[in-house]
């Protein structure tokens, strides 16, 4: 019987794709993009079509998750079809969006109703000016409508992604844990990876550890452990008392790669296999020589697997490490 499952030379079976749609973004938030962004021409973007036959090649090879992410996800057009084609597939368990909120008030029902099980939002700060100053855009107000929106369509488990930043929001911890406490949420701090070349800080001195983050939350709340595992770089504590869960996603001090079971495709058809590493197999090239050939593509996943790193190496101190933004991989 043929091998149908994508297993890498260190045992780690891949079960978890994260799909990047789109490098564009309606934001410009300083850690991840420059103001003056240049995105890659649209002919070099994956189509819809495409999207969906690389998925389609994921889910048979054994792939059950699958996070829709981007750039901006909810600002690709015609992405509500590509949602409907994959919440239609029975073999997969999860299928999550993540966002930055902006066009969900009007979206949310529109993604329950494509199948979409799980939104992850990121949310900096509450504070009407530091948004704007995280964001370089002032809509504060139309992200909170769509995480409102978001409750209101049914989502459960909506989680709140929070990129911490030493003397720029981490006094708003507890606020963001309070937020998300009194809305049923979960939330994950985030410590800022060294990904692509910024100039608006020096990411060193903003640097704020998920200990200190932590650290910050027991002065309100009482933490402990969560039994919760991703295979990813989360790692969850419960708020006692209540349902909201916190996580920490902490490149730096924890080193997550024994069980990651995730690889991703970024926008422009790259497979990477390693969010720390810039190796990458062009799926795009593979895609249009050969269109409709399904099994040459399993084949090409299944052989570059065999070349997915054992773990990453990020530095804080090495600015440029890894020259491709979080918006081209897909966060
Ligand atoms: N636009 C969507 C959003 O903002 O949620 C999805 C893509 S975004 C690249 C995914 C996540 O990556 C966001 O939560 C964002 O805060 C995070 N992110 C972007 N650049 C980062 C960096 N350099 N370090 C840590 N997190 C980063
Ligand atoms: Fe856009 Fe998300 Fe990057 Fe912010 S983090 S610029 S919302 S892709």
């Amino acid at each position: 019987m043929p091998n149908t499952q994508l297993v890498d030379p260190f045992g780690r079976r891949i079960t978890y794709l994260r799909l990047s749609v789109t490098d564009r973004c309606d934001f410009r938030c300083t850690y991840c993009m420059s103001e003056d962004m240049v995105f890659a021409p649209r002919e070099q973007i994956l189509s819809l079509e495409e999207l969906y036959t690389v998925a389609d090649a994921f889910i048979g090879l054994g792939v059950k998750r699958i996070r829709i992410t981007g750039g901006e996800p909810l600002v690709r057009k015609g992405l509500l079809g590509l949602l409907e084609r994959l919440g239609a597939r029975p073999e997969l368990e999860d299928l999550a969006i993540t966002s930055n909120g902006s066009q969900l008030y009007q979206m949310a029902p529109q993604l329950r109703a494509a199948g979409v099980k799980r939104l992850n939002i990121s949310l900096d700060s509450l504070q009407r000016e530091r948004f704007a100053a995280f964001t370089r855009r002032d809509k504060l107000e139309q992200v909170l409508a769509g995480i409102e929106a978001a409750r209101a369509a049914g989502f459960s488990r909506i989680k709140l992604n929070s990129v911490v930043q030493k003397g720029r929001n981490d006094d708003e911890v507890l606020d963001l844990v309070e937020f998300a406490v009194e809305r049923g949420l979960d939330i994950s701090f985030i410590e800022e990876m060294p990904l692509g070349s910024i100039s608006s800080h020096k990411r060193e001195e903003t640097f704020c550890s998920s200990a200190e983050v932590r650290e910050r939350i027991e002065q309100g709340y009482a933490l402990v452990r969560s039994s919760r595992v991703t295979g990813g770089p989360s790692r969850y504590w419960q708020v006692v008392g209540s349902e909201t869960r916190v996580g920490f996603i902490s490149p730096h001090s924890h080193n997550f790669c024994g069980d990651c079971n995730r690889v991703r495709v970024t926008a422009e058809g790259k497979l990477v296999l390693c969010l720390g590493h810039e190796g990458a197999l062009d799926l795009k090239a593979l895609l249009r020589a050969h269109p409709g050939d399904s099994q040459r593509l399993r084949e090409a996943l299944q052989n570059a697997l065999q070349l997915k790193p054992e773990r990453h190496h990020f530095q804080v101190e090495e600015q440029v490490q890894v020259l491709r933004f979080m918006s081209m991989t897909g966060g």
